[in-house]
């Protein structure tokens, strides 16, 4: 869960990375970074928190020169703490060099333990620090050419951007897990996880960086190469169902038009009498829209969401912690009293939340609760770069849907099926019907892991 961003050939680079980190935001709260380059040498600055507090005028001053890249991040791989605050940056015998990765890598403790065989120290424990070192350790000449020789040894999720003193690099893995979009601004190029970045720099969307392919953007223009092997595409469908922002178009498909598709497909799989359809809102709003929209019930807004939990919420004293979920989420009593209500989420993980939104609803005078839930059981943890629980933790992979109704408590529970939902996805296009990885909803992992015959704890101390 990260969200990496790039600019080339602007006076006020840094500042863009910033505006694009800053529409990146729900890709990562944990901590954020811009490296930039003023042609001679690179500049860095990153810190744990939020976009809008990290990056004052005065440390955007500090990051002079017409390219940058920007990376928010939440931890997926490696713990949460400064040292593993990216884009890292470093020098190496070809120069200096600073990447920022979204995604996983499945091989990362493995090429570690050779690489600190062979001598190597590392400095964090972010799997992406291995990819610095085999880019140091590369013998080949030029960096987009270290670049592709390094990412030949790992294996697993990556979209990154790369940038050293002239040259801007953007690369994405070959299954085309995580997204990542070209642009252009007026002169400048622009790459960004999602292309809701692009609006806000006032970019024009160009198009997608291909799986497997990799895009060089130096003083010379753009050009493109396809260094790997070619395989069948996965692209993460989860980025539709919850992760990317619904104003975004990925590959093609635009999420919002995924997501109110997923609700009416849901309405047409789980019908129900009702007199009001609700979101749990933000990630439910689009597809309780399309169910609403599907069914002939009203939609209304039922719930409402306090957008004011930052990470300086200090946490009340014990007797009032019991607070919860209402501090996120509030019942509108006028629309729900007496009404049998449909109540549309993206996704059950743990179903703590849902059973608390269903008390909720019952709470402030729910008739009925329906709870719809717009994509399948999550029922295997994510390999790839979305931060799920363990399986033991997932309620779908130990529980059926009866006994998961019965824990939520609502009075019928319905999920989106997997076509469904690959169909709801597909049909927001006329790009290309290929392939999804949806091995959070059906445990098939394109990529296998093999578990290194020493798991180890990976410490440094200090942040
Ligand atoms: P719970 O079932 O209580 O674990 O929470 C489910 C809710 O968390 C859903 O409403 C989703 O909107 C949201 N959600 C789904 N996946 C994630 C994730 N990987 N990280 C954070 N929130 C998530």
């Amino acid at each position: 869960m990260c969200g990496v961003v790039g600019i080339y050939g602007h006076p006020e680079a840094a500042n863009l990375a910033y505006l694009g980190l800053y529409a990146l935001q729900h890709r990562g709260q944990e901590s954020a970074g811009i490296v930039s380059t003023n042609g001679d040498k690179l500049f860095a600055a990153r810190e744990m928190g939020h976009v809008n507090d990290i990056f004052t005028a005065t440390r955007l001053k500090d990051l002079p020169g017409t390219a940058a890249i920007g990376h928010v991040r939440y931890s997926t791989a490696g713990d949460s703490s400064k040292k593993n605050a990216q884009p890292i940056a470093v020098d190496y015998a070809g120069g200096s060099v600073a990447v920022g990765h979204n995604g996983n890598l499945v091989n990362a403790i493995e090429l570690r333990e050779q690489l600190e065989a062979d001598g190597s120290i590392f400095s964090s424990t972010s799997d992406t620090e291995v990819i610095v070192h085999l880019i140091a350790k590369s013998r080949e000449r030029t960096l987009p050419e270290r670049i592709a020789d390094a990412l030949r040894q790992v294996r697993g999720a990556y979209s990154l951007v790369f940038l050293a003193e002239d040259m801007l690099i953007a690369v994405r893995d070959p299954m085309g897990f995580r997204p990542l979009a070209l642009g252009k601004r007026k002169d400048a190029w622009v790459v960004s996880s999602e292309t809701c970045a692009f609006e806000l720099i006032e970019a024009e969307h160009l198009r997608d960086v291909e799986p497997g392919e990799m895009v060089i953007i130096d003083r010379t223009g753009m050009r493109s190469e396809h260094p790997f092997t070619p395989q069948p595409p996965h692209r993460c469908v989860f980025e539709w169902v919850y992760f990317a922002r619904p104003d975004s178009t990925l590959d093609g498909r635009s999420v919002y038009r995924a997501r109110e598709r997923m609700g009416r497909r849901l309405a047409v799989e789980h019908p129900v009498p009702a007199d009001v359809v609700i979101a749990v809102p933000d990630s439910g709003v689009a597809a309780a829209i399309g169910y609403a929209r599907q069914s002939n019930i009203p939609y209304d807004q039922g719930l409402m969401r306090s957008h004011y939990m930052g990470r300086t919420f200090i946490e009340p004293s014990q007797h009032i912690r019991h607070f919860g979920v209402k501090l996120k989420l509030s019942p509108v009593r006028e629309v729900l009293t007496g009404k049998r209500v449909v109540v549309v989420d993206d996704s059950i993980v743990r179903g703590t939340t849902s059973r608390k939104i269903v008390d909720m609803l019952r709470g402030a005078g729910a008739r009925e609760v329906h709870m719809r839930i717009s994509s399948p059981p999550t029922v295997g943890p994510c390999r790839y770069g979305i931060d799920t629980p363990t399986r033991e933790e997932l309620i779908g992979s130990s529980h059926s849907i009866e006994q998961i109704r019965q824990l939520v408590g609502a009075d019928t529970l319905g999920y989106l099926s997997l076509s469904g939902l690959k169909d709801s996805v597909n049909s927001a296009s006329d790009g290309p019907k290929d392939g999804f990885c949806d091995a959070c909803f059906s445990s098939e992992y394109p990529i296998q892991i093999q578990q290194p015959a020493r798991l180890r704890q990976l410490r440094l101390v200090g942040a």
